[in-house]
């Protein structure tokens, strides 16, 4: 085994212990293994003097569960082990955490740079912040590090980023754009939900602040919403007193639990994604009826970064039909028995969506030249049996003609 290869296989099982072991095992609450859901809206306490005194620092105290509660705070203690951070905070739902971020670091006159194929809905929220004086530069397609260098101006304050990004699945070069935000005194942060900490280490890269929509492969299960920041305590604290606090966007107890038993299946439910997702990545990609896959392993490019910042890959990716006709991209989607059509991914069950298509009204004009990327299909594979996905697949592409 070389070296890289040895070292991710250690930093997998030490994440496999934190996914797994249980909150203060055997020692605390009758020896149960699990934490208890602790369903309290405020804490009581003896005395006005030690009531006082931990209202005046909240942030380290539990006094209010808009602050911190210990099922919660339970939970984020592994999201910060996992990704290398000192703190973690969780939210009640990914976008949460993202807004409440940015809520805390963006001042009227800042101007932010957002690289790669961004998650649609922070895209809106930083356009939205136009209107409170907050500029935006949104480096869609070309992310090259010149591009990123160029778009600099004196009052950039924040550059915003994914990788791998959840429709086409490019990556950045994240060391290259974190070097350069220093060199800027420039704040970075990344949406990591993707790779999840155990694929992916940003804040080991040099990013300042992580977010996840744990909703995807933390929960696995399709019953929740929640999300993640994960970060210095230092840049905690100012997140906490104003995007936390006073967005109060923040996260149930009894979710928090469901997202520690969604822990510690991640690391077995991962690997079957990822295996599954590969071979049926490759099926399309040697498929007549295919005309591209989006998939970071089965491209030269993306592949390069495997090993220096991915060491895994998740089983969200897309592809490209080859056919010029909507119909036949909206009648594969319909032909699918074990694909459910709507919106998630990272769950048990596969999915399936064409991202572009149905953002557009019923007449669509449809000739793909214009656009080629407007007849993907996004997919998520599930944990189902892959044969059975496969002849799916293989089925449902028999319906599609290229004209
Ligand atoms: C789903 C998602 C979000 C938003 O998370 P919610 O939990 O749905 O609010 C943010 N970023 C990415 C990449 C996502 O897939």
């Amino acid at each position: 085994m070389d070296q890289i290869s040895a070292k991710i296989k250690k930093e997998w099982e030490y994440d496999a212990g934190i996914c797994l072991n249980s909150i203060d095992s055997g020692t605390h609450y009758g020896g149960s293994v699990n934490p208890p859901i602790v369903m309290s809206s405020f804490f009581s306490f003896d005395s006005h003097e030690s009531f006082s005194q931990a209202l005046r620092n909240e942030c380290d105290n539990v006094v209010y569960s808009r602050g911190n509660n210990p099922t919660v705070a339970a939970l984020e203690k592994k999201l910060a082990q996992l990704e290398r951070g000192e703190k973690a905070r969780c939210f009640a739902s990914g976008m949460g955490a993202i807004t409440a971020a940015l809520f805390a670091i963006l001042n009227a006159g800042d101007h932010v740079i957002a690289v790669n194929n961004i998650y649609d809905r922070t895209i809106e929220y930083l356009e939205h912040a136009a209107s409170h004086q907050i500029s935006l530069t949104y480096l869609r397609e070309n992310f090259t590090i010149d591009a990123i260098r160029e778009a600099i101006r004196s009052n950039t304050k924040l550059i915003y980023f994914e990788s791998p990004a959840s429709t086409l699945f490019t990556q950045v070069d994240i060391t290259a754009i974190t070097a350069l935000a220093r060199e800027h005194g420039i704040l970075t942060m990344m949406d990591n939900t993707w790779a999840t900490p155990l694929f992916q280490k940003p804040l080991l890269m040099g990013v300042d602040i992580v977010a996840h929509s744990l909703t995807k492969y933390v929960s696995g299960h399709s019953d929740f919403l929640a999300g993640a920041l994960v970060c210095s305590a230092e840049m905690m604290r100012k997140i906490f007193s104003t995007g936390y606090m006073l967005q109060g966007a923040v996260l149930s107890p009894f979710v928090a639990y469901l997202a520690l038993r969604g822990l510690r299946t991640l690391p077995v439910r991962l690997k079957e994604h990822e295996k599954n997702a590969l071979q049926i990545a490759q099926f399309l990609h040697e498929h007549s009826k295919v005309r591209c896959v989006h998939h970071p392993a089965l491209n030269n490019a993306e592949e390069a970064f495997f090993g220096k910042q991915l060491t895994g890959y998740a089983g969200v990716f897309s592809f490209v039909l080859d056919t010029k006709k909507c119909l036949y991209v909206k009648g594969f989607i319909d032909r699918l028995k074990y694909f459910h059509r709507g919106l998630s991914w990272g769950g048990f069950e596969s999915m399936v969506i064409a991202p572009y298509l149905c953002k557009q009204n019923k007449q669509c004009p449809c000739d793909q030249s214009a656009s080629p990327n407007k007849h993907l299909v996004r997919v998520s594979i599930g944990l189902e049996p892959l044969d059975m996905l496969i002849q799916d697949l293989s089925q449902a592409l028999e319906f599609v003609e290229k004209d």
